[in-house]
């Protein structure tokens, strides 16, 4: 039986490879420090033999007792709120956090995959980003913490790779959204789907003229799956080209919801990019993937899992104590 050690695991990606690896009859090792992953993604599989949890923060030296064939780092904030909130942590699970999941992966001779970002494009001059485009990233700015700790993270994955012949994936991840999104992570899925079952005015960011391109999750892991098991150590962008306003996306939440709630203005946030597609001919011809899901199937899905939620969970707007977890 193979093993896999997923990082991360109880974030909303985390929790779905979970799920996926499972599936797929391996033995899962998840692990996650729980600042912003939450145990009830991953509370389903506690039952399951083939299913082991580690409360760990990846970024302290990790032992992992036994054989492993997979290490997926998958572990970070993800979300601009949540950069601003533990910026420092950001940046640790993307520089130490992947040091040590190299080290653990040459000691065990495990296949190593790194979830990149579009991030890495920042506010890209380049439309749509292809994965030779070396991007627009502000080092000092407010996403700086996580741009960099996930360019630092692509760099050292590489050196790894030519430097001591470790077998190394990175998946460049663009906007993604389904079931087990934080509510209250400020992304704008979650944002504008509590607003709108909360009965709140919808909070553009700037005058909504951005772009983005939304990928339904079960999409992406079909990807990062195919991905994993291909010869490509080169970046590979996954993601649904499928792009549009943020001032379309809230009318399609409107209409979705139902809500007779309006829209309203907010300042946008420093280096928020202007636009964002994914170039995806690369995925295409070396894995034969392209997103299934579309716009409107993703959204019922998804809208159907928040509608699911307590209205305690609805009402929570900050869920985690960070302050609890955090040595500066
Ligand atoms: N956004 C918004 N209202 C919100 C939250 C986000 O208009 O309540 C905008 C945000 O400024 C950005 C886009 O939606 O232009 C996507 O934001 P998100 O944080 O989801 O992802 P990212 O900016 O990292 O792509």
């Amino acid at each position: 039986m193979k093993r896999v050690l997923i990082t991360g695991a109880a974030g909303f990606l985390g929790s779905h490879l979970c799920d996926r690896f499972i599936k797929d009859g391996y033995h899962v090792i998840a692990m996650d420090n729980l600042i912003t992953g939450r145990l009830k993604n991953i509370e389903h599989l506690f039952a399951h033999p083939h299913f082991e949890f580690y409360h760990h923060d990846v970024s302290k030296f990790i032992h992992v007792p036994g054989q492993l064939d997979y290490i997926l780092h998958f572990a970070s904030p993800a979300s601009p709120i949540d950069y601003l909130k533990i910026p420092i942590q950001t940046l640790k699970v993307g520089s130490l956090g992947i040091h040590n999941c190299l080290g653990l992966a040459k000691a065990k001779g495990a296949r190593l995959m790194i979830a990149s970002t579009s991030e890495v494009y920042g506010d890209p001059s380049v439309h749509p980003q292809p994965e030779s485009y070396w991007g627009n990233v502000n080092p000092v700015g407010p996403r700086g913490v996580y741009d960099e700790a996930k360019r630092f993270q692509e760099a050292i994955t590489m050196a790894y790779h030519t430097y001591h012949g470790l077998e190394t994936r990175i998946v460049r991840i663009f906007n993604t959204y389904g079931p087990r999104m934080r509510l209250n992570d400020g992304r704008v899925l979650p944002a504008f789907i509590g607003q709108a079952l909360r009965g709140e005015d919808l909070t553009i960011f700037g005058d909504g003229s951005q772009t983005r391109s939304f990928c339904y999750v079960d999409d992406l892991i079909e990807g990062i799956v195919r991905l994993l098991h291909s010869d490509c150590a080169d970046p590979v962008n996954i993601g649904n080209p499928d792009e549009i306003t943020i001032g379309q996306f809230a009318e399609e939440i409107i209409a979705l919801t139902g809500t007779s709630q309006k829209v309203i203005y907010k300042d946008l946030p420093v280096d928020d990019p202007k636009q964002r597609q994914p170039e995806i001919s690369k995925a295409r011809a070396l894995l034969g993937w392209e997103p299934q899901v579309d716009r409107k199937e993703g959204l019922k899905r998804t809208y159907a899992y928040f509608k699911s939620l307590s209205e305690e969970e609805l009402r929570q707007t900050d869920h985690n104590n960070f302050d609890q977890y955090i040595t500066k």
